[in-house]
């Protein structure tokens, strides 16, 4: 026990570990496979690197980051842990070198990329020179999951290397990933034994939660900017147009900001990150290409211009905000366009049918995020499984905004009759415009302007409809099918609503009522 508080001081400067990191560590180095589950943040690589300090053989360490790798050896081999990496950066005689060097036992770590594992020769040689391999890890497991975006077809193929190991090592995956999908696929394609799977929570107590729906987000980016000039914030957009967009706004404002996305050169990349790493800028732009394990502890907020994809990944960019504990805050802003877009990245994929839909779902439950009236902190948590959140929590955009109840029982049966009477076989656009007595092609061609419901909320302001139609979808009163062309369907919930044996109020931001004309419903 000692041991490891000596080396957590020597190699390390902590007196202290993180939740499961002690656990994870003693599993490891008596030899049980791991599945550590930890969001982003709470100090998953320390838990190898402290058992490669203590292990006879080599720890081999598979990551899909090269540009990480660099910046993790030189920090190892800085506080005395000698390590190494081997990926396609190196020139032959780099290579030699370090085969060399593993064959002298010059190394306790060595990382690798998942490709390399795949190279016969490199396990040959492993294997003839009868190097002791005490652990694998693989960092960033998620990547062997078909379920997640970030799927590697070469770390399925990590399991047949570890096979052909002479001596089995123990393995020990890490990920921030943490549906009931991706964990079984971890287990699974890594062959992990009997592992102990440890889930750290989740839940980041020093982040606040807000969405904010149709804000005017340029101006709404620039005011926050200005006053929290002291501070370091990310902006995340969906797409470098609209990173580039903001970013031409805000210097037209005269707000200094870096950008980084995928279409500007390594040189321009490496400058932004840098500014922004060591405090020479403040605000970092950026695409989703910034950010997988960026590591700098005193980012006091971060704001999504765009809405991301799906919870994992919007749980993952906001959580870069607060790695040193201190307060922070995590801004999403919403309009319709960020679900259109998604939408169309999921169109557009070249994945299976099945794969799409999975992702129309995750899709979806992001967008029920921005509009749900539950706590925004426990809706996070429950969709990653983690129900120990049993009150609001208190510090986000729902439980602190001043609401009002107002009943909407009968708003919300027209909505739901129409959807029953048309057969439970449109889109959303459809029975709005039914509803709102269009005349549209589609309507006519339906013959829904014959239904009952037809034209029976024409008075009613269409954003107020589709609030409630968003509240409804949201907190599951309407079920939207997984595919491109989304069809709203009644649930267990609403039918007994439908049948006046249920009534619905829904909560109102006190301060959204003075938008609101004469005729709201709400
Ligand atoms: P992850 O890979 O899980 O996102 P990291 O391993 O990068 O997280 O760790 C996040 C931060 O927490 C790092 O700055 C790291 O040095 C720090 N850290 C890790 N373990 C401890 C600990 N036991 N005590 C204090 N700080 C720690
Ligand atoms: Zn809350």
């Amino acid at each position: 026990m000692t041991k490891l508080y000596e080396a957590l001081k020597k190699y390390f400067g902590y007196d202290n570990f993180r939740e499961n990191q002690e656990d994870i560590i003693l599993h490891i180095l008596e030899g049980t496979d791991v599945l550590g589950i930890m969001p982003t943040g709470a100090g998953k690589s320390l838990c190898y690197q402290l058992p490669a300090i203590l292990s006879k053989g080599i720890t081999l360490v598979v990551s899909p980051l090269i540009s990480l790798m660099k910046d993790q050896v030189d920090y190892l081999n800085s506080v005395g842990i000698e390590s190494a990496y081997l990926n396609s950066s190196l020139s032959g005689a780099e290579y030699s070198f370090i085969i060399q060097g593993i064959y002298q036992k010059r190394y306790k770590m060595i990382y690798v990329a998942p490709e390399r594992l795949e190279n016969e020769s490199f396990l040959k040689t492993i294997n003839e020179m009868n190097i002791e391999i005490s652990n694998v890890v693989i960092d960033e497991a998620h990547c062997v999951s078909r379920w997640g975006h970030d799927f590697r077809p070469s770390y399925t193929r990590i399991m047949q290397f570890i096979n052909q190991l002479h001596i089995r090592p123990t393995v020990a995956a890490f990920t921030a990933t943490a549906t009931t999908n991706v964990k079984e696929d971890i287990v699974h394609s890594l062959d992990l034994k009997s592992p102990e799977v440890y889930i750290t929570s989740f839940d980041r107590k020093n982040l606040e939660f807000k969405v904010f729906v149709n804000e005017n987000k340029e101006q709404y980016i620039r005011n926050y900017i200005t006053n929290h000039v002291d501070e370091s914030g990310i902006i995340y957009a969906a797409t470098r147009k609209d990173a580039e967009k903001l970013n031409q706004y805000l210097s037209g404002h005269n707000i200094n900001v870096s950008i980084y996305h995928a279409g500007l050169s390594d040189a321009d990349r490496m400058r932004a990150q840098e500014d922004f790493i060591y405090d020479n800028v403040q605000v970092m732009i950026a695409t989703n290409a910034f950010g997988m394990g960026i590591d700098k502890s005193n980012v006091r907020y971060v704001i999504h211009y765009n809405m991301p994809r799906d919870l994992e990944a919007y749980y993952q960019e906001a959580g870069r905000a607060g790695r040193d504990g201190e307060n922070s805050v995590c801004i999403l802003l919403y309009s319709a366009a960020d679900t259109a877009i998604q939408k169309y990245f999921i169109d557009e994929s070249d994945v299976s049918e099945e794969l799409k839909s999975h992702e129309y779902k995750k899709l979806q439950l992001m967008e029920s995020y921005c509009h749900t009236s539950t706590c925004l902190r426990r809706y996070i948590l429950e969709y990653f499984g983690d129900y120990s959140l049993t009150e609001p929590c208190g510090n986000c955009s729902v439980c602190n905004t001043e609401v009002e109840e107002k009943d909407v029982t009968i708003q919300a049966q027209m909505i739901l009759s129409c959807i029953h009477r048309s057969g439970q076989r449109f889109g959303r656009s459809i029975i709005v415009d039914t509803l709102r007595g269009s005349r549209n092609q589609k309507v006519l061609k339906f013959n829904l302007n014959e239904l009952k419901t037809y034209g029976l909320m024409k008075d009613y302001p269409k954003d107020d409809l589709d609030l409630l139609m968003n509240r409804l979808i949201a907190d599951g009163y309407i079920y939207k099918t997984e595919e491109q062309y989304p069809i709203l369907k009644l649930t267990n919930l609403s039918i007994p609503l439908l049948k006046n044996e249920t009534s619905l109020t829904i909560q109102v931001a006190k301060q959204e009522k003075k938008v609101h004309a004469d005729n709201s419903l709400l």
